[in-house]
């Protein structure tokens, strides 16, 4: 059976055409089902017929997490009885947000999940390897397994965590693919190394990564998806979704971007004044649920900074791609000019092994300009450390950020400061 949507193969043109029919139909019921937007576009003096085509969206206000924080149960379309599934967002930034979905959102997230799986050269012949949590509200599980389910694909529930148990079981069951954090698969390559199992002998043959991204904006592997490479042969793919939009956008075999479902989002980059960004220029991404009944949003910014890769794909899809999520809004720092996020400057600094632990500090300095320090524990020479770091973040960044060097403990106790128990690799000291 192919799980290629027909119309992801169609021209631009068709594409634009089928996402303006599915807005319509979006808004007609937004309009008359959603407590929040009805409220909100009557304060606006918005009226229905105000957005037709896609470019009209910018009429429209935009809608963000903490409108939903605020006004949570305003955006149910549906009385409370048909809500099936209550998921909820991480929390890692505030309070989370619950998102209720109805029978027909979740038959629409397996689809979204099987045509992802599809993308990424997903088969019926494949048996997955789910190393993730089902259960705590979290949104991906269920969608996974459902998506592998109407793949007609088979699947082993792990769960997260224990690489020696997810050994014995390739071993045992020779799943073809895993969906995993990247980050955990280093861990299962170090676990195989220390135990002598051929990573390249066993029966994986890819890996879905989802949570941290695998590329840099130039779509090369980072220095997450090097590491992986380098020990395992594996084809790796790269996925970006929120609980918020319901959609995955998962990369093809060609590794060059997540392609867009046109049939269930519509994706706009937008600048700080809520205009769409120049094509090719990095943006906060912004989606239009299409089709979904509990809780559909509207022009919702989801916080991540990313690139659209407009040009057709190699693999015969024309839909949109979007690059890696370069990293959150809030956490955007200009410094001398350049724009950077945390997670650029995390890549260069895991590239050095010299470099054991770090923490990257922004903070405003007299002028009131964003300045950036990097905190790092070295047991290599200092100055030859810093001097190479120096030429890194010149190539890499046009920037370079000062260092000061601590020991283990110190870094240690900076990574833990603030309120939150988790380890922090960011420390936004800015006023
Ligand atoms: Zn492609």
């Amino acid at each position: 059976m192919n799980h290629i949507p027909e119309i992801e193969l169609q021209s631009g043109d068709a594409i634009r055409t089928l996402q303006e029919a599915k807005l319509k139909h979006t808004l007609d019921y937004i309009f008359q089902h959603s407590p929040y937007y009805k409220n909100l576009f009557s304060k606006h003096g918005i009226l229905r017929d105000a957005v037709a085509k896609i470019e009209d969206l910018s009429k429209l206000p935009v809608t963000t997490k903490n409108d939903l924080q605020e006004n949570n149960w305003d955006f149910l379309c549906v009385p409370k009885r048909e809500i099936v599934e209550y998921t909820s967002t991480s929390g890692t930034l505030g309070r989370p947000v619950t998102i209720a979905l109805t029978e027909k959102d979740l038959q629409r997230l397996a689809y979204n999940e099987c045509i992802s799986f599809a993308c990424a050269d997903g088969h019926q012949d494949d048996l997955y390897q789910l190393m993730l949590t089902l259960d705590r509200q979290f949104m991906a599980g269920i969608a996974y397994y459902e998506g592998i389910r109407k793949l007609g694909a088979g699947l082993i529930r792990v769960g997260p965590g224990l690489p020696a148990l997810q050994w014995e079981t390739i071993n045992r069951l020779k799943p073809t693919v895993l969906v995993a954090v990247p980050s955990f698969i280093i861990k299962l390559i170090e676990f195989a190394k220390e135990q002598g199992i051929d990573l390249n002998k066993s029966s994986v043959k890819k890996a879905v990564c989802i949570g941290e991204s695998l590329r840099d904006d130039n779509l090369q592997l980072n220095t997450l998806g090097k590491k992986i490479a380098e020990s395992w042969n594996i084809q790796l793919y790269s996925t970006y979704a929120s609980t918020e939009m319901q959609t995955a956008f998962t990369e093809c075999a060609h590794g060059s971007g997540g392609h867009q479902h046109p049939e269930l989002i519509i994706v706009e980059l937008l600048d700080e004044q809520n205009k769409p960004v120049a094509s090719g220029s990095v943006g906060e991404v912004t989606v239009t649920t299409l089709g979904v009944e509990g809780m559909p949003l509207v022009r919702y910014k989801t916080g991540d900074m990313a690139r659209a890769h407009e040009k057709p794909c190699a693999c015969g899809r024309n839909t949109l791609r979007l690059g890696p999520v370069l990293g959150r809004h809030q956490q955007m720092i200009k410094l001398k000019g350049t724009t950077l996020y945390p997670p650029g400057i995390f890549d260069i600094l895991n590239q050095f092994h010299e470099v054991k632990e770090y923490v990257v500090e922004a903070y405003t300095g007299e002028l009131g300009t964003d300045e950036l320090k990097v905190h790092l524990f070295t047991d290599g020479d200092l100055k030859s450390v810093e001097e190479m770091l120096k030429a890194a973040f010149q190539s890499r960044l046009r920037v370079v950020p000062f260092f000061e060097f601590n020991s283990g403990d110190e870094i240690e106790k900076l990574q833990a400061s603030g309120k939150s128990r988790k380890i922090k690799k960011f420390l936004d000291n800015r006023q």
